[in-house]
């Protein structure tokens, strides 16, 4: 237990994520293979909050360029965010976790409502919490409820889970020489424009000087590297 570096974190899984190699809906041996790195570090007494995205199954501001109103695409993509929180609650059931669904929007059938001192019960019993429905309000993203998440149930990090090793100058998938950042500032994301959050969540994360630690999550036994304090992705945090 002692490795550990942080006793309780947030850890954010975009939808992408849950869909593996396919860019859309849900893919169960990706939810396995991460269930399985998150049960790792919940078995060695790190307490664990999810908030998982929906993008691979709804955004809203996809559908509202399209012509859609955007807080109802975006409360679409809300619920998108609860098919998968149950998906992933599932893998994580599968490895022995106990997990808790709270949702920012009430489905009383699936889910508990999200209710802040009853998710810091559920951790402190060793429960993965899993918030769905991102914050439960139109205009805001998972990034966004990922901070606000973090901030509220006293986590000491935020671990951005991403399909490339951490933050880079450009996008490492179009340009061969993108260069990888090991730190960065609040200020540095914001003003370069780097693609790690978006600036609210980004903003939310500074005015409450939470590190974001961002990591590849296909890199095998990355989550226990970063949990365990080996040099892997970027890290954001400080620089006031
Ligand atoms: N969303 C929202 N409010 C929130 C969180 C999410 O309206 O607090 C909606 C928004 O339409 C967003 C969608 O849910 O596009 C899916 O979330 P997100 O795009 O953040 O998922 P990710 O990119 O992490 O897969």
């Amino acid at each position: 237990m002692s490795e550990l570096r942080f006793s309780r974190v947030l850890l954010k899984l975009s939808g992408e994520a849950l869909a593996g190699t396919k860019k859309f809906g849900i893919d169960p041996e990706s939810v396995s293979a991460f269930s399985k790195e998150i049960a790792e570090v919940v078995r060695m007494g790190l307490q664990v909050a999810l908030v998982i995205g929906g993008g691979n199954i709804f955004r809203g501001m996809a559908a509202s360029a399209k012509g859609m109103d955007r807080a109802q695409g975006d409360y679409m993509g809300m619920l998108a965010t609860v098919m998968n929180a149950l998906a992933v609650q599932d893998g994580l059931e599968k490895e022995g976790v106990q997990t808790r669904v709270m949702s920012a929007i009430t489905m009383r059938e699936v889910s508990e409502p999200y209710i802040r001192r009853r998710a810091v019960r559920h951790l402190e019993k060793g429960r993965v919490v899993i918030c769905a429905a991102g914050t439960g309000n139109p205009y805001f993203t998972t990034d966004t409820a990922a901070a606000l998440r973090a901030a509220e149930l006293h986590c000491e990090a935020i671990l951005k889970a991403t399909k490339v090793d951490g933050v880079y100058d450009k996008d490492p998938e179009k340009h061969a020489d993108a260069t990888l950042f090991r730190n960065l500032t609040y200020i540095d994301v914001l003003s370069r424009r780097l693609q790690v959050m978006d600036s609210t969540a980004i903003s939310l994360a500074m005015d409450n000087q939470m590190p974001i630690c961002v990591f590849n999550l296909f890199g095998s036994g990355n989550i226990k590297k970063v949990v365990t304090g080996e040099d892997v992705g970027t890290t954001v945090q400080g620089g006031e």
